[in-house]
């Protein structure tokens, strides 16, 4: 197959050089990483940022006098901004620092089994990671509130119809994925959001496999809840965030106590302190909060619309390549998908694939991707996925295919 040129509206060898690990060899070959799904690598400008935090202005936030602390409390309030700016929240007091997207969801989920009845129901999309499943599994068991799951078709696409047959004045809650980690299927977000407002139910969007491709706008979108991950979007693990509307916010009651959430104890009474606070119980990542900034300012600098373009593109390369090879399943949709294809050849275990191409220095992920429910619908143990970021290249979808076709060859 003639190779199509890739146009990208950035300097590829430039970015590449901001990424230290991409130098790494493995098994002897050069890197080819394509595990940017579970994490994505982390650029100089963001090490940096970490490496200058600690010689230079470690301290606690909030309580401090001195400029030590000061410096870190605005740093970290800085990043908040960077934040709320990014996705468009109304105020930054709505933009709570976790320590990644399973953190946001329990924090919610937590909030819930205080308000939800036995009557309520709850409906959860068949395309969700366990980390948006478990909580409220939990939740429901404590609440008696029923969990229904919206059916997805053999393509990886939520059934919009039957879901607007599932609404009904009991649904409380409705939890969907942005994007799916094992899929790459895109949600229609929007509509999904505006049904279930027309009859009253809340929306928790799960941004984790999202936020590393586009720009989630708050007010467009009118979405109640919003989780993310840092170690997704070049930023460093542990540190995450959770959007909520205000007045869910401040309907929720706090998920952990401690210090810095509260505004008043007693031994008799605690009073709550304000948001973000109340849900920023002790000590938080300060760090991993003001790196996780200085990482969206590197992507917002390359620019989304850049990057979901040139994914787009290697995205479309590397499926049409590997769907030339022989017994080849690609799972998930045709289109409206981001940059992640999870797939298997016939009469052989993801997991050998994923072995082998290690051996040539290509990381892939394989298993069930925390999404066994969607590996049950195709009743298959798992798949073998590649996840594609900015920084990868069309040499390294060229590498990948010709070592699966070589893996191929040698298990079967
Ligand atoms: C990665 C991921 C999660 C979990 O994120 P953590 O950082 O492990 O908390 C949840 N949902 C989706 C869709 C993901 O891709």
């Amino acid at each position: 197959m003639e190779p199509v040129p890739i146009h990208m509206k950035f300097d590829i060898e430039k970015i590449r050089a901001d990424f230290p690990i991409l130098n790494r060899k493995i098994n002897g070959a050069p890197l080819v990483y394509l595990d940017n799904a579970a994490t994505s690598q982390t650029p100089q400008q963001v090490i940096d940022t970490i490496v200058e935090y600690y010689s230079e202005y470690n301290a606690n936030i909030h309580r401090g006098v001195h400029s030590l602390s000061q410096e870190a409390t605005e740093r970290y309030e800085g990043a908040r901004k960077i934040i709320q700016n990014h996705i468009n929240a109304l105020s930054d007091h709505e933009i709570i620092f976790t320590s990644g997207t399973t953190h946001g969801i329990n924090i919610v989920a937590n909030g819930f089994s205080s308000i939800l009845k036995a009557e309520d129901e709850i409906i959860i999309s068949a395309l969700e990671h366990h980390s948006n499943i478990v909580p409220w599994q939990m939740m429901c068991e404590q609440t008696g509130s029923r969990l229904r799951v919206l059916p997805m078709n053999d393509s990886g696409v939520l059934n919009l119809d039957e879901y607007r047959d599932m609404l009904n004045p009991k649904t409380r809650l409705v939890l969907v994925d942005h994007v799916s980690n094992a899929l790459g299927t895109i949600n229609p977000i929007k509509e999904i959001i505006e049904l279930a407002h027309q009859t009253g139910a809340a929306v928790l969007v799960d941004g984790a496999q999202a936020c590393p491709h586009l720009v989630p706008d708050m007010q467009d979108l009118d979405v109640d809840f919003y989780v993310l991950s840092g170690h997704k979007v070049c930023g460093p693990t542990g540190i995450g965030v959770l959007y909520g509307k205000e007045k869910w916010l401040n309907s929720l009651p706090p998920y952990q106590g401690g210090g810095e959430m509260i505004s008043e104890v007693t031994f008799e009474k605690t009073t709550y302190a304000d948001l973000p606070h109340k849900f920023e119980a002790g000590t938080p990542n300060v760090c991993g909060a003001i790196a996780l900034g200085r990482a969206i300012d590197y992507m917002n600098d390359i620019g989304f619309d850049n990057i979901f373009q040139y994914e787009e593109q290697l995205l479309s390369y590397a499926s049409s390549k590997l769907n030339s090879i022989e017994g080849m399943r690609i799972y998930g949709p045709p289109s409206n998908k981001a940059a992640v294809i999870s797939f298997n050849i016939d009469g052989i275990h993801p997991y050998d694939i994923g072995t082998i191409l290690d051996k040539l220095g290509i990381a892939v992920r394989t298993g069930h991707h925390c999404a066994q429910p969607i590996m049950d619908y195709y009743n298959i143990p798992g798949t073998v996925r590649a996840s594609f970021a900015f920084y990868n290249t069309q040499e390294e979808v060229d590498r990948f295919v010709n070592a699966v076709i070589r893996a191929k060859s040698m298990l079967s």
